[in-house]
Parts: structure tokens; sequence; C-alpha cells
């Protein structure tokens, strides 16, 4: 099972870079999403992975097979791939199996019999074996997109491409179809490149997670690794809600904004620099008078502030508070359980860990 390596990859259409130099590896066996705000170039990614593009620099790589480059393009139907699309693009006048058959196309050296083995067989695996003569337009959403996924896999293919292939479906039947997506994953172990503007979709899809902006990979890792580790302001607010403190590095491992002193996760900065820091809206504690001694002997930081608005949201409530000596205003994320006034005093405590200092360079 080959990996993917694309090197300074870069597509343009007249003056728009849609992929400008993106470098990003995915292992043998290991599914990587391509996850980005519109525009960002996750599609064009797709389809000069899949060759349908040629680019204008920069090389993809599949195993020790170079597929790509400025001067040779290995044809689609050559490159042992299957791409599964947003629209399914399922033949309305086949049944479901002759629609899988049809991925078989290629493969002559197959017999009818095989042919239909490989058929029957992954109907079973997608749980269509009950539907196989019917015709997609008498299948609801979620078993189309199962009739797409059975005919990309009973290729056998060494890569397997998806282009946000839930999007077209109900927003339950989106959450069902993603752990049904890593099932498969899991039961064949193709190296997968999947598309999605969807950040929730790819943390529950991905091993891990290419962010794109620009056409760029700007962070690349596991979905804990961004949620926790964002490095830039783009990634710390793409993936999850969070805080951003705009403040100076007035200590090592201490960052000020006005009459806020936040001890912070990485000793790591330089003193007078300009330092943006993260902070999830969970990772706030809300801290009843009581609690403060304990809080203070475990090293967070405390802030006091005032609430400005409290919803309740049923699993949470969700406030804002306006911090003390300074024009910081946190979302916190607090259990059900509390309850809170507009215009109350509240402590807050922060662990340093939870302040992420992020790299003002990293775009
Ligand atoms: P979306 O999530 O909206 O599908 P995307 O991240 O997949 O977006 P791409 O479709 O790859 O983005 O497009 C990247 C950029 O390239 C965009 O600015 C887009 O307008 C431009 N682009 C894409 N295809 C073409 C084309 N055929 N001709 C001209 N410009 C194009």
């Amino acid at each position: 099972m080959p990996g993917v390596t694309i090197k300074g990859l870069t597509k343009r259409y007249g003056d728009v870079a849609a992929v400008e130099g993106l470098d990003l590896q995915v292992k043998p066996g290991e599914l990587v999403s391509l996850l980005g705000p519109s525009g960002c170039g996750k599609t064009t990614t797709l389809r000069l992975v899949a060759g349908f593009l040629k680019p204008e620099a920069g090389e993809i790589w599949v195993g020790d097979r170079c597929l790509s480059s400025p001067i040779t393009v290995v044809p689609p139907e050559r490159r042992r791939m299957a791409m599964i699309f947003q629209s399914y693009a399922l033949w309305p006048h086949m049944t479901v199996a002759g629609n899988i058959a049809y991925g078989l196309r290629f493969k002559k050296e197959l017999s009818k019999a095989d042919r239909e083995k490989r058929v029957k067989e992954i109907l079973r695996i997608v749980q269509l074996e009950l539907s196989e003569s019917r015709y997609p337009g008498e299948l609801s959403g979620g078993q189309q997109q199962r009739v797409a996924v059975a005919r990309a896999l009973v290729v056998e293919p060494e890569i397997l491409l998806l282009d946000e292939p839930l999007s077209n479906l109900d927003a339950n039947l989106r959450e069902e179809m993603r752990f049904e997506i890593r099932r498969l994953h899991e039961a064949f172990g193709i190296t997968t490149l999947y598309v999605t503007h969807d950040q929730a979709e790819a943390m529950v899809i991905s091993d891990r997670i290419a962010v794109l902006r620009g056409g760029r990979a700007v962070q690349m890792g596991t979905a804990e690794d961004l949620f926790q580790r964002p490095r830039s302001r783009f990634v710390a607010e793409f993936i999850g809600k969070t805080n951003l403190v705009d403040g100076i590095a007035t200590e090592p491992g201490v960052v000020t904004r006005g009459g806020v002193r936040l001890r912070v996760a990485s000793a790591d900065l330089t003193v007078g620099a300009p330092v943006a820091l993260s902070i999830r809206p969970h990772m706030i504690e809300l801290v009843a008078d009581h609690q403060i001694g304990t809080v203070s002997a475990r090293g967070d930081n405390l802030l006091r502030g005032t609430v400005q608005r409290a919803s309740y949201l049923g699993d949470a409530v969700d406030c804002q508070i306006q911090v003390e000596g300074s024009d910081v205003i946190l979302r916190v994320v607090a259990p059900p359980g509390l309850r809170f006034r507009q215009g109350e005093t509240v402590s807050l405590a922060v662990a340093p860990s939870a302040c992420i200092p992020l790299v003002e360079s990293a775009v």
C-alpha cells in the first residue's frame, strides 16, 4: 500500500494561484483530510492528485512513482485511484449492481463470474444487498452515497480520493455517514485524501488533517494536535471556538494586556514582543470565592470579571465575561448547573497550559 507525497505543488488559473507550493505527505494506509474555507484550493489539489489537471510546478508521487509534474501527467485511468464526488455521479439508468460493476469497466482481466462475485461482496460490505436491483432514483441520499463508495472500492484502488462526499446529505445522516466512512477506512486501510470544509467531519474521519489556506498547508496534525496546539490565529479560529488575546511578553512565560497578566504554556517568548494567545472557552473555569485558595495553590491564573451575557444552551452555559482592568472579553463555556446574572462579578481560573501562544509569522 503506497503513500502520497506532494512537493511544491502549484496550479494557477490566470492570476489566481489555486494551489501554491503545497507540500503534503500521506503515509501508507492513512486517511488525511484537506480542510479549509471555500476557495483555499482543496478541490484543485484533489483534481491534481487524480490527474485531471496538470501542475505548473511541483510533483505528486505515489510510492516510488512520479505521477504528476509540469512535464508529465499520468492519465487518471492509469493511476490506480478512485474518486468519489459530491454529486455521487451515479448512472440513473443503471441498477445499483450495474453502477458498481461499471467501476470495473477497465478491469478487462476479470471474468464475468469474478465481476459478479466482487460486486456481491462489496454490496454486502456497504449493506446494500437488498437494493442491488433498484435504480438510484429509488434510493435515499445515504444509500446513493453508499453506492458511490461501493463503486470506488470495488476496483480495489491504491488511493481513494473523496471530494465533500457527505455535503448533499441532511445533518443527521451526515453525522452517521462520518462513522461509516471511518469504519470502511479501518476495514480497507486504503490511503485516502478527503476534502471537506467541515471541521467536525474532518475530526471524526481523519488520521491527520491538513489545514489549507490560500493554496498552502498551514498546519498538519491529528485533530488533537490542531485543537490543542494551533500554531496560528487562523488554525485556532478554524478548528473549534477560541478566545484570542493580543498582548506583550513582559517576562519569560508571561503575557500582559492592560491589567491582565497571564502565565502561559511556553516560556519560549521574546520579552518585549507582541504575542497572541489562544484560550479555549471550555478551559476557563468559573470559581466560587471559597475555591480561590485551591486554584491559586495549583498555579492557575486568576482573573476577576463581570458577566456581560450568559446564555443557557442545555448542555452548557455560554458566557461573555469582561475582564477587570482591561479591554479583554472572554467567552467561557460553563457547566449548565451554574446560573449567572448580567452584571454579576465572577472569578475565573485559567491554567497556564491553557494559554497557547500563537506563532505570529505562521499564517
Ligand atoms: P470550495 O470549498 O468552495 O469547493 P476549494 O477549497 O475546493 O473551495 P478550489 O475549487 O480548489 O477551492 O478553488 C481554489 C481557487 O481557484 C478559487 O479561487 C477558485 O475560484 C479558483 N478556481 C478553481 N477552479 C477554477 C477554474 N476552473 N477556473 C478559474 N479559477 C478556478
